[in-house]
């Protein structure tokens, strides 16, 4: 489930972005006993890899002859478990300013506020945003009854919900937020789904016992006023236009990636990528890193293996900002007791 936002932390590394690069960062500084917060817009960790080819075999990951995009995620998140670290999904990070310390305060757009010593920009392609729907009136009621995100299930506790879109997010919440509210109805423009074909049955069995109203069609307006949608206006060709009743939409039309907030903080762009130095993955704003798809020097190729390798040149130099009175001691894990002991392996 989401954090709620709005609590305050204090770590040793800010990492933004769960792909694979920001969750492989997570375990190149654990072996150096730094401990990182990780936030992402998306609602998982994997980036790319879970969210756009889940499914499609990798086949350059070195010693995997073949792994697939939702597999890699999962070993990666394994195998950085023992550094435990602390997760904020669907969370934008937001703003960064520098403190008098000098160490980094960065806040998510719903008011999370971490503290750190050092900042990773792990952004890739930049953040996914949600594609949203040609209609009129969104910003009307964008955040007051029209959502692209579930952040808490709570907030449609009692309400009559449209879920529009035809893919696994649209599917999975018509089946999870079902128990909680007082109506479902589920608007897609034709009657085929492109989700896993368990949860397109869970969805059918409850439009069979009454507890979800199918409807398709093209959506044509939304209804309402003062930010209360009351309905939304749909086009088919066998019924004309029709209302469904609703009090919050959720639109699932998708995802796109976009530079996002990191634009605003002050940090050297090229083509909206990072320039870093390549001894140490270092941006033109001290304390701040940049790693994976979106760092920029000559020759950066946009691989995961590429991000890897800037993953460990990053974390020995972050750990001069995080641990300035400590000497960092280079370490193969063959034959440290200490990281063996911090992995649990003997
Ligand atoms: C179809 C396809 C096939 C590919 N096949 C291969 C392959 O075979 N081999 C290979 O090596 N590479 C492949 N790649 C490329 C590979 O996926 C990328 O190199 C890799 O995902 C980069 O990892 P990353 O962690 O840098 O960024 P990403 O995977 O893009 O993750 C970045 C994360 O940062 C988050 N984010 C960004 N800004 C913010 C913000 N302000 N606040 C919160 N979150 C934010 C995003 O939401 C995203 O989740 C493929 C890519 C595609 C699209």
């Amino acid at each position: 489930m989401p954090d709620a936002g709005g609590q305050s932390h204090k770590t040793d590394v800010i990492i933004i972005g769960g792909g694979p690069v920001g969750l492989f960062a997570v375990f190149e500084l654990g072996l150096l006993g730094l401990a990182a917060h990780v936030v992402d817009i998306l609602d998982r960790p994997g980036g790319q890899c879970a969210e756009l080819y889940p499914e499609k075999a990798i086949l350059d990951i070195p010693s995997r002859m073949k792994v697939n995009g939702q597999e890699l995620t999962n070993d990666l998140m394994a195998q950085i478990a023992p550094f435990k670290p602390i997760f904020h999904f669907q969370q934008m990070a937001e703003k960064i300013e520098r403190l008098d310390n000098s160490h980094w305060r960065m806040v998510t757009d719903i008011g999370t506020v971490i503290e750190a010593p050092v900042v990773v920009i792990a952004g890739g392609g930049g953040s996914f945003m949600p594609k949203k729907p040609k209609l009129e009136r969104l910003e009307e009621f964008e955040g007051k009854s029209l959502f692209y995100a579930v952040r808490k299930m709570e907030q449609f506790r009692g309400k009559n919900v449209l879920i529009a879109g035809g893919g696994d997010s649209a599917l999975d919440w018509t089946v999870n937020l079902n128990p909680v509210v007082a109506g479902m109805s589920l608007v897609h423009r034709r009657n085929e789904f492109r989700g896993v074909q368990a949860t397109v049955d869970q969805m059918y069995a409850l439009v069979k016992e009454g507890k979800v109203n199918l409807a398709i069609g093209d959506i044509l307006r939304m209804n309402g006023e003062n930010g209360q949608l009351r309905s939304v206006t749909l086009k088919s060709s066998e019924k004309g236009e029709f209302d469904v009743p609703c009090d919050a939409m959720l639109a699932f039309y998708g995802l796109t990636m976009k530079l996002g907030p990191i634009a605003d903080w002050g940090i050297n762009l090229e083509n909206n990528r990072v320039p870093v130095s390549t001894e140490s993955f270092e941006t033109s704003t001290p304390g701040i890193f940049c790693i994976g798809d979106m760092c920029s020097y000559p020759g950066k190729l946009k691989l995961i293996l590429s991000g890897f390798h800037e993953s460990a040149l990053m974390a020995h130099a972050c750990f001069h900002y995080a641990r300035p009175n400590q000497k960092l001691r280079f370490e193969h894990t063959t034959s440290s007791s200490a990281i063996q002991a911090k992995l649990g392996v003997s």
